[in-house]
């Protein structure tokens, strides 16, 4: 029996040094006894989305494999965010690193503590623009509309680093 599942996670980061903090997280993750980390995207400059009054984020999205329910991915994943020095003061406001679970296989949750697909996925550019970069075609009816979806990549800028790919080995781009 097959008890492994797929999954794509958003991560995000725009106060201290933003790129150590993705690659740590992603280090992290992929070093919990119940994940293995199969893809992990570019990196995105992008503008601040709801509260703008703040510095740009890095963001990223990596497809992970796991062996944790949702609520154990969410707990483990809350709790590198904890590690890596995450505080919540503001809404939407600025941070060392957010972890969002967007897709857990093809479940749809809606429990008090998480729902997924994370509920607003399908209108954030900074999400949608990475995660193209790395759902696989097999993978993109979890999500009806995925396979249509032309993302506005409005306010996502590539941010070129060579210790990035160096780390996280895709391709040029
Ligand atoms: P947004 O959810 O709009 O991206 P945010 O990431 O800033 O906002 P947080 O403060 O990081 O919000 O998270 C608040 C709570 O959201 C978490 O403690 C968690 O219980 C809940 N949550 C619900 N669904 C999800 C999900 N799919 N991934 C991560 N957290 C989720
Ligand atoms: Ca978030
Ligand atoms: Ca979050």
């Amino acid at each position: 029996m097959n008890t492994e599942t797929a999954a794509y996670l958003g991560l995000g980061s725009n106060i201290g040094a933003r790129e150590s903090s993705l690659a740590e997280a992603v280090r992290r993750l992929n070093a919990l006894e119940g994940v293995r980390v199969t893809d992990a995207s570019p990196l995105y400059e992008t503008d601040p989305v709801g509260y703008t009054d703040q510095p740009p984020f890095l963001n990223m999205v990596c497809r992970i494999v796991t062996a944790y329910s949702p609520e154990a991915l969410l707990e483990a994943t809350l709790g590198i965010e904890r590690e890596l020095g995450r505080t919540r003061d503001v809404r939407w406001g600025p941070r060392t690193i957010d972890i969002d679970i967007l897709l857990y296989g093809d479940a749809t949750i809606e429990t008090p503590d998480l729902t997924v697909p994370h509920p607003r996925l399908a209108e954030r550019s900074f999400v949608l623009v990475p995660l193209m970069d790395v759902l696989r075609e097999e993978e993109r009816d979890w999500r009806p509309g995925f396979r249509e979806r032309v993302v506005d990549g409005a306010g996502v800028r590539i941010w070129n680093s060579s210790s990035w790919r160096a780390a996280f080995g895709h391709s040029e781009s």
